[in-house]
């Protein structure tokens, strides 16, 4: 994504660009990609040390806020931010903790519990588990 693209893409959702909100945009809106935040601040600061951990962290939660990544909890320890922020699916690889995309077509819900009195339905995203054929 181009810089001029990048800035326009924060300022439509109200993020202001900062050079270290763009650095983080750079690294975490450049494609289709599911990234926890350790890897995310390991690529920012991949050639020199420009964004702190902390920096890094509100970024991501500003970002998320403003619709531009959405989080995955798929493991209590390890956030994942999915740059795809319309609704879709996941294979989750326990064995290599990485996702994959499933496209919301090919999931199909036969039946669905009565909800709660007082809700609606809100979404239904499914992550489907998967291991390494032993
Ligand atoms: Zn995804």
């Amino acid at each position: 994504m181009r810089q001029e693209d990048l800035v326009r893409l924060l300022e439509s959702r109200g993020v202001t660009p900062t050079e270290q909100r763009l650095e983080v945009g750079k690294v975490v809106l450049r494609q289709p990609q599911h990234l926890s935040a350790d890897e995310i601040l390991a690529e920012v600061n991949r050639e020199q040390a420009r964004v702190s951990k902390a920096t890094v962290y509100n970024t991501l939660k500003l970002f998320v806020e403003r619709g531009l990544v959405r989080e995955i909890n798929v493991d209590p320890t390890r956030m994942i931010y999915d740059s795809t922020t319309r609704p879709h699916h996941h294979f989750y690889n326990s064995d290599s903790g990485r996702l994959y995309d499933i496209e919301p077509g090919a999931v199909e819900i036969s039946a669905m519990p009565r909800l709660p009195d007082g809700t609606v339905e809100d979404g239904v995203e499914v992550i489907i588990r998967i291991r390494n054929r032993p």
